[in-house]
């Protein structure tokens, strides 16, 4: 039997950059390649110094999220010989992405002075992308020229694209989750993993280890709750804001809009999405024959015509009255559309203000959500302060699965190990206190699999 190592090459043990170093014998394989988030710089990258030059085989995108592929040029650069293997939708969705992290970065270069930006270039990214190897779902591929080792990606049910990832070889059998969810979503289909009996080493996502769901949490139910609240702020004369990340969130939350305009549940009012959204909704567009949905023969731009728009210039999204506007970023960062938005649109007390995701304690979103009304919100440092007075409501569509679900999960696949990543420390440790020879692995030390 091959000798088999993991080593987690995220510079600390949270939802960052995530990248992993698989070894199997000789192949060297590395899962993800992601930006912090929240970072700049150099330490916005995974450990990739610890990897010699030209020294990989194989790099697995499991999807097009920026903490998972959001340094992948970096790494193609260093690892020349690497083959890249990732969904066609992760391939559509990733190459979007990564250009529009080409814009960000030129930005920040400007307002914040950071000299190594952009880390990679549009040309670059025109380079590297025909390396790009897309592979179905559930069709087995060999990772090495000698076929010594091969994967398989499954529909992870996260975002259009997503992907487990089942890796073979040297009489092992990993799989790896990537960022999952079980249930139906509005647009897209919950997972569709395997049969996972026998294997050896199951490495998953811990999201919300430290978020349990409140009791009696019916998806249903919280989807009447949104779609009432928008309802009775469109009946009092308001308009509603729904923060969104581009990929996924953006898409799901139309979905709902026009299910729900189709029932007679909400009025027929203009909706507007903007930025980097309108980029991502037509890729989804795209795929969506081909990708499991809930609804194949609906398209979002043909059957919706949300209005597009952006943060400034001529398209500049008009703050109106009655309307619904999905803007990203859904953490509302400063120089994004919906926090250039929000500068018109939160002191308007007939206003809603719904957050549909996650957001970063720090971010102007986060900050919103910690405070209460009439309180003075600093959206972006460099602008006056902004009087919160619109309604603020929280729901939960997380696109990860909760505790319990994913637990059992765990359990069922009768692994021998099982490593704990992309977790908040807590988070991951919740799950370390429920199973046995669950491991929560230290950054850029090889542990045995
Ligand atoms: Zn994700
Ligand atoms: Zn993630």
């Amino acid at each position: 039997m091959a000798d088999a190592r993991f080593t987690l090459l995220n510079r600390t043990n949270e939802i960052g950059a995530n990248s992993y170093l698989l070894e199997i014998g000789e192949i060297r394989i590395v899962l993800d390649a992601g930006m912090h988030p929240k970072k700049r710089g150099p330490d916005s990258i995974p450990r990739f110094e610890d990897l010699p030059p030209d020294s990989v085989d194989a790099i697995i995108v499991t999807h097009s999220h920026l903490d998972h592929v959001g340094t992948l040029p970096l790494l193609m650069r260093d690892q020349p010989s690497a083959r890249v293997f990732m969904t066609p939708g992760t391939a559509a969705l990733a190459e979007a992405l990564l250009h529009n992290s080409v814009n960000v970065m030129k930005s920040q270069r400007l307002e914040l002075g950071i000299e190594e930006y952009p880390l990679f270039t549009h040309r670059g990214l025109d380079e590297l992308f025909p390396r790009v190897e897309p592979r179905d779902y559930e069709k087995p591929f060999d990772l090495d020229r000698n076929g010594s080792v091969r994967a398989t990606f499954y529909d992870a049910g996260h975002i259009l694209g997503s992907a487990g990832v089942l890796i073979e070889g040297g009489e092992k059998r990993i799989f790896y989750s990537g960022d999952v969810h079980f249930d139906d979503h509005a647009l897209i289909r919950g997972s569709r993993f395997p049969e996972l009996k026998d294997l050896d080493t199951l490495i998953v996502e811990t999201t919300r280890g430290d978020s349990p769901r409140k009791d009696g949490y019916r998806r249903e139910e919280e989807e009447e709750r949104f779609i009432g609240d928008i309802r009775a702020c469109l009946a009092r004369g308001g308009s509603a804001l729904v923060p969104v990340f581009a990929i996924g969130k953006t898409q799901e939350v139309l979905a709902m809009i026009h299910e729900c305009k189709g029932a007679g549940r909400l009025p027929d009012v203009p909706v507007y999405i903007g930025g980097l959204s309108t980029k991502m909704t037509i890729i989804y567009d795209k795929f969506s024959e081909s990708t499991r949905r809930m609804t194949p023969d609906f398209k979002i731009l043909r059957d919706m015509n949300p209005i597009t728009g952006n943060r400034r210039g001529k398209r500049k999204i008009p703050n109106d009255p009655g309307c619904i506007y999905a803007l990203s970023s859904g953490m509302m960062t400063a120089k994004t559309t919906s926090n250039g938005f929000a500068r018109g649109f939160i002191h308007h007390s007939k206003n809603s203000l719904l957050f549909v995701g996650y957001a970063d304690p720090d971010s102007p979103g986060g900050k919103i959500r910690a405070s209460q009304t009439g309180d003075m919100i600093l959206l972006d440092e460099e602008l006056p302060e902004v009087a919160l007075n619109c309604e603020v409501q929280v729901y939960d569509f997380s696109g990860h699965a909760p505790r319990d679900q994913l637990l059992e999960f765990m359990l069922k696949t009768g692994t021998k190990q099982t490593i704990l990543v992309h977790g908040d420390p807590a988070a991951s440790q919740w799950f370390a206190d429920q199973l046995q020879d669950a491991v929560i692995p230290p950054s850029g030390t090889a542990i045995r699999m």
